[in-house]
């Protein structure tokens, strides 16, 4: 009898572990790195990838990365994704790589600019032979989740996702100069669990956005979209994208002073390039589109006071050398509900994918 009990206890425990496995929720941690980028998720089964590792800084954003890893309960990142060679986003990488085993490293590949080639030699070195290279239409493996690219190396998808198609907000869409061509290269990648989808296009820019969604929407719509150039909605954030994709939440993964609220000289106008770009008011042009129901950001954008989301839904309320590294979380279920949690109050909301 009693080893039947025994016997029995370990079975509800294993049934327990089956069910708990499950049962998880996918989740998606915006880490505050100042207005570069780390965007890690944590699918259904576990299984984890992280997404750009932030700046370099005195170890300051692996320090912050690896704390929500621990946060999450991690013992390793199973997949590492670079969205390219810029230092907000694979500088903090190589201090990470020794403060947690990551498994695989994917990325766009080795062309670059002369500017970024230490920053590629030093990822190589870190990567070494735990790389992967990607293409438009690959599928990095996440147990539970589709992760597909959508972009790499300034080449995209060439066809629709489902609920993709035409584009009519594509006539006389407004359209810019490219900006640096690393800004081309991004890998793009949508990730899509039940209905719920999740789009992080990391900083390509304008002109690479109308190329992925005019005449036709390659995208579908999305319910997360992961503001494209942290916010900096001069050189990105093209109406023609907007339209397409039309995010149900944005999360803007801001600085106090970079991204949403910060003006792009470079990003001038193809119809009218003599115009030097005025203020422009980011968060309104997010704010006011239709189908919209929140925006979330990671700081307050100082350099923009007036236009910025409600507090409860900004992480972080300082300037960089007094920020605390708050994060954002969305929490997915797999019926579509997905709750934000600011890291800061948590303060929370709870919405339904459409
Ligand atoms: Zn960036």
């Amino acid at each position: 009898m009693r080893r039947l009990l025994v016997l029995f206890g370990a079975f509800l425990v294993a049934v327990g572990g089956i069910v708990s496995a499950q049962s998880r929720n996918l989740d998606i941690y915006w880490i505050d790195v100042e207005g570069g980028a780390a965007t890690l998720i944590v699918g259904p089964s576990g299984d984890s990838l992280l997404y750009d590792a932030g700046y370099a800084v005195d170890d300051r954003d692996a320090k912050r990365i690896y704390a929500v890893t621990q946060l999450a309960g991690l013992k390793k990142i199973d997949a590492f994704v670079l969205s390219h060679y810029h230092g907000d986003h694979v500088g903090g990488l190589p201090a990470l790589a020794k403060m947690i085993p990551i498994d695989r490293y994917f990325d766009h590949g080795d062309a670059v600019e002369e500017v970024d080639r230490e920053r590629l030699e030093i990822y190589k070195k870190v990567a070494g032979n735990k790389r992967t290279i990607l293409k438009a239409g690959d599928v990095i493996p996440l147990k539970g989740v589709q992760a597909q690219v959508v972009a790499s190396n300034t080449e995209f998808i060439t066809k629709a996702v489902k609920g993709g198609g035409p584009n009519p907000t594509c006539v006389n869409a407004e359209q810019k100069a490219p900006a640096a061509p690393e800004n081309g290269r991004m890998v793009g990648a949508l990730f899509t669990y039940g209905k719920f989808t999740f789009m992080d296009l990391a900083d390509l820019d304008w002109a690479n956005e109308m190329a992925l969604t005019c005449p036709v929407n390659k995208l579908g719509t999305v319910t997360i979209w992961q503001a494209d150039r942290h916010g900096n909605l001069d050189g990105a954030g093209a109406p023609a994208l907007l339209g397409a994709i039309k995010p149900q939440v944005i999360v803007v993964n801001n600085g106090p002073r970079k991204g949403l609220g910060q003006i792009d000289q470079n990003a001038r106008s193809i119809t009218n390039p003599g115009v030097r770009n005025t203020p422009s008011y980011s968060y309104e042009k997010i704010a006011k589109l239709s189908g919209v129901e929140d925006i979330w950001q990671g700081h307050l954008a100082m350099a923009d006071p007036e236009h910025n989301t409600a507090r409860d839904l900004i992480a972080n309320l300082e300037e960089t050398a007094e920020c605390k590294g708050n994060w954002i979380k969305a929490s997915v279920a797999q019926n579509g509900r997905f709750t934000l949690t600011n890291g800061r109050n948590n303060f929370s909301k709870t919405y339904t994918a459409r």
